[in-house]
């Protein structure tokens, strides 16, 4: 892999929605790095999240290509592009146990029950909750629920991390140490994140470029 292929390339991605263009991108995102996307409602921020992560409706038309780390996710099915996603609630799997949740998102080539679940383990203690792979998602704090939720997702071991205002259900002391543990882990681990947020705070933790798809040029 040469250093052009590195990290997450956006290349002249236009969508359109019949006549009307969405928007226009062409950034490229490190690995470790983290794009913060602003922009009104309806300017097609989850578009974007959705064109990236392979599951785009048809009512769309998308131009320009998506490259991961040398790989072009064109055609690929979302299963197999390693962009994992985050949303504003941590849509945690209500009938399973927090570990159930985890183990749920390891790749399938990790085998052994145990050692599936020593890798389960070993993440929860990562966003600071050992100990918990017994617990009852509905026992969770929203700050825990969240953190299981970054847990799962890292789990699937992604390239790109898609944040769709993962914050912003979260009260200020919460928030602040939830995006903090998520930043730390993108660069830890050299992942190209995205971030979409309405939150100036959230845009200047990420520490990245930012930009706002309603300004994006003709
Ligand atoms: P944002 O996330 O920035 O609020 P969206 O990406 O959800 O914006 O939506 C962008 C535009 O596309 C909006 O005008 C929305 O109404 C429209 N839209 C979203 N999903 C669909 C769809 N499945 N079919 C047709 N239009 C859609
Ligand atoms: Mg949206």
């Amino acid at each position: 892999m040469t250093n052009e292929d590195e990290g997450l390339r956006l290349d002249s991605l236009t969508v359109r929605l019949g006549t009307r263009r969405l928007f226009a991108i062409d950034r490229h995102v490190a690995g470790g790095e983290t794009l913060s996307v602003m922009g009104p409602s309806g300017s097609g921020k989850s578009t974007l999240f959705a064109l990236i992560a392979g599951f785009l409706d048809p009512a769309f038309t998308a131009g320009g290509n998506v490259r991961l780390n040398g790989r072009d996710l064109t055609g690929l099915p979302p299963e197999r592009r390693r962009v994992g996603l985050l949303f504003q609630d941590a849509l945690l799997y209500p009938h399973m146990s927090v570990g159930g949740n985890l183990l749920f998102a390891l790749p399938p080539r990790l085998r052994g029950r145990r050692q599936r679940l020593e890798a389960a383990e070993a993440m929860l203690a990562k966003v600071g909750l050992a100990g918990y792979l017994g617990r009852d998602p509905a026992t969770l704090s929203g700050g825990q629920a969240a953190r299981v939720a970054l847990a799962r997702t890292l789990l699937a071991e992604p390239e790109a991390l898609l944040l769709d205002e993962p914050f912003s259900r979260l009260d200020a002391d919460l928030r602040s140490t939830v995006r903090d543990l998520v930043f730390a882990m993108v660069a830890d681990r050299g992942i190209s994140a995205v971030l979409v947020t309405h939150d100036r705070d959230d845009a200047a933790a990420a520490g990245g470029p930012v930009i706002d798809l309603a300004e994006s040029p003709e």
